[in-house]
């Protein structure tokens, strides 16, 4: 059965970092009144290349669905079609379309909520925002919905890890540090495997820092760690735990951060991920 292709107007692209050639974009969807989307899925984009050929590519939404909007946070990829035909500003300037179909995906938050990690690279941010801008619905500005400043975290720990190799790819930084200023219970660790020597926050890898959080808050709520097996005449769709991890970026960093979980008994339901690659 063909998709249902989407005209979306791009209103605004913002290079956020010029180093990791890095863009936020944000786009309309004209003629259509809302664009509903669970944070965290994806949209398929559609466009020609220049032999003529159709190509698609999947992008996370880098925003929660407020009307006919949503938001892309693109990377440049060398020798690629549809990241540069995207970031460019002469194949895609503002006020240019793009054909999309969507949304897509199952890398969506596990209701209710409960104490979360998010393990984020590089552009695996974007899926992260939508789910920030969900759980915290930002209280005005032209991201704040009908839901503006309500709260539906539950009041549970929301821990996201983003890892990168220098400063200057912290994508999201301000909104993020702004967030867990308001939000005590928003915890924001960019994490550095290649800080200069003035960097004052984390170094390493988003899975260290991951193992960290997960053997403190074990040891501060006296939870045994290995934790024991599941139940196994659980029926599957019954299962629900008190904490998840969602991780977002290339294979190698997601297959690490699930090793490191599943060494401490974590179910698979547990861990909720998307590979970029
Ligand atoms: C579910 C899903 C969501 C995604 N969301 C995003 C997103 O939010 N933002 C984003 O920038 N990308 C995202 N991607 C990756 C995106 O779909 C493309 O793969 C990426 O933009 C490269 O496409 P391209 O046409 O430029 O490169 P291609 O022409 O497809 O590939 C060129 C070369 O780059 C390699 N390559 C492909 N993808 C990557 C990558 N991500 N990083 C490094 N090397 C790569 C290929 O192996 C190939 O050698 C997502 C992928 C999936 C599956």
């Amino acid at each position: 059965m063909a998709r249902e292709l989407y005209t979306a107007r791009l209103e605004k692209k913002i290079c956020i970092s010029q180093v990791a050639q890095c863009y936020h974009l944000e786009f309309v969807l004209d003629g259509m009144e809302s664009f509903p989307f669970a944070p965290g899925q994806f949209i398929s984009a559609v466009a020609t290349d220049p032999n003529g050929k159709q190509q698609t590519r999947a992008y996370s939404i880098a925003s929660a669905s407020r009307e006919n909007r949503f938001d892309l946070c693109i990377n440049r990829v060398e020798g690629g079609f549809f990241s540069n035909y995207l970031a460019d500003l002469t194949d895609l300037p503002v006020g240019g379309t793009i054909q999309i179909h969507g949304p897509h995906g199952h890398f969506i938050l596990q209701e209710p909520i409960t104490d979360s990690i998010l393990l984020a690279t590089g552009t695996g941010i974007a899926p992260m925002r939508g789910f920030a801008q969900w759980l915290f619905p930002p209280e005005d500005g032209p991201d704040a919905g009908p839901n503006a400043g309500e709260d539906r975290s539950n009041g549970k720990d929301i821990w996201l890890i983003y890892g990168t190799r220098h400063e200057t790819d912290v994508y999201y930084q301000e909104e993020f540090e702004a967030l867990a200023r308001r939000k005590p219970n928003f915890h924001y660790l960019p994490t550095l495997s290649r800080a200069l020597p003035a960097w004052t926050g984390l170094r390493g890898y988003v899975q260290e820092h991951a193992s960290k959080i997960v053997e403190e808050r074990a040891h501060r709520l006296g939870l045994p760690l290995p934790q024991p097996p599941v139940d196994p005449s659980i029926p599957k769709a019954d299962l629900c735990f008190d904490i998840y991890c969602y991780i977002c970026g290339l294979n190698f960093m997601v297959s690490a951060a699930r090793e490191r979980l599943a060494a401490y008994g974590w179910h698979r339901k547990q861990i909720v991920f998307e590979r970029y690659d």
